[in-house]
């Protein structure tokens, strides 16, 4: 995975094998995938991890592993599995009646939220399902090991050697989902059904939008707006990429960068809808381009302050 790095450009060791990464809001608080030969994580819960319990549905036919809870924090940098094996034996402890044993199995050059690291798994042998208390797992595992700064937390589905098949995944309270693919290809829908989309597209309605992006320095996100309303969020890597969604919204489109920061610029090449391309250094309504010693201009791919680059209306 290849997303909110904040290490230095110089730094980052491109995944080459990386087809695509999504995520963003999906309102209807489910998702279901259908992959063919593929490998893929694909989550439904939260931005931020905390040690909320968590209650969750569904079922995978051909997953290597889900769904189940999923999650990393930063510093040191971990990822995290409960009802997974694999590893150093840490101890066990008890969380909700269900006997669990943490293992540890340091991850080398492998694929993370940061790019590819070296990094530790740390895996809670145990019940995978019924509802899952993260304060008490977090608390079991900072008296066998520590915790970090949380990134994200989600109810996942995973393959890792090239399967086939669906999962559908619904979870209470939650709308943030996150989609990674590496091979074959696995098909994201919000909402647990519906036709399939392209990999990433979490909107599953019939106009396509796609933004054509990058960051200078790997973290900026930025917003795709329908009329207001923000339909994707996507953290941008340092090469240009494709992201996109759909939706069944009308009104203006507009990008919207908002995470601004020391060395942090988005460069807009141009936006797809449904197949028509809008170029950003055509476009005259531009509040993030940094021009004539302040931000606010015209005709640039750059968004350089937080700000908002028009592109015209949908269909
Ligand atoms: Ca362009
Ligand atoms: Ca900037």
């Amino acid at each position: 995975m290849v997303f909110g790095c904040e290490t230095p450009e110089d730094q980052i060791v491109p995944n080459a094998r990386l087809k695509g990464y999504s995520s963003g809001s999906c309102t209807a608080g489910s998702f279901s995938v259908n992959f063919n030969n593929a490998v893929f994580v694909t989550g439904i819960g939260w931005s931020t991890g905390s040690g909320r319990q968590i209650s969750f549905s569904g079922s995978c036919n051909g997953c290597d592993w889900g769904p189940g809870v999923y999650g990393w924090w930063r510093n040191p940098l971990v990822e995290y599995y409960v009802g997974k094996s694999g590893g150093a034996n840490r101890g066990s402890y008890n969380c909700n009646g269900s006997n669990y044993t943490l293992y540890v199995d340091r991850r080398i050059n492998q694929p993370s939220i940061d790019g590819t690291q070296s990094f530790d798994q740390y895996n809670a042998s145990g019940a995978r399902t019924g509802t899952i208390d993260m304060n008490c797992h977090f608390n079991a595992w900072r008296n066998l090991g520590s915790v970090g700064n949380q990134a994200y937390q989600v109810v996942m589905a995973e393959a890792w050697s090239n399967r086939t098949g669906s999962a559908n995944v619904s979870v209470s309270g939650a709308n943030w989902y996150t989609h990674w693919t590496d091979g074959g290809s696995a098909t994201f829908n919000c909402g647990g059904g519906g036709n399939p989309g392209n990999p990433g597209n979490p909107g599953g309605g019939s106009k396509s939008i796609t933004v054509r992006a990058r960051g200078t320095n790997g973290s900026e996100q930025i917003n795709l707006r329908i009329d207001g309303n923000t339909i994707a969020t996507w953290t941008l890597s340092t090469s240009m990429r494709d992201y996109t969604a759909s939706t069944n919204s009308s009104g203006g489109i507009n990008v919207q960068f908002f995470n601004d920061a020391n060395g942090r610029d988005v460069q807009i090449d141009y936006i797809q809808v449904n197949g028509q391309t809008r170029q950003a250094e055509q476009q005259s309504y531009n509040t993030g381009v940094y021009q004539n010693g302040s931000c606010g201009g015209s005709n640039s791919e750059w968004l350089h302050c937080n700000g908002i680059l028009g592109f015209g209306n949908t269909p």
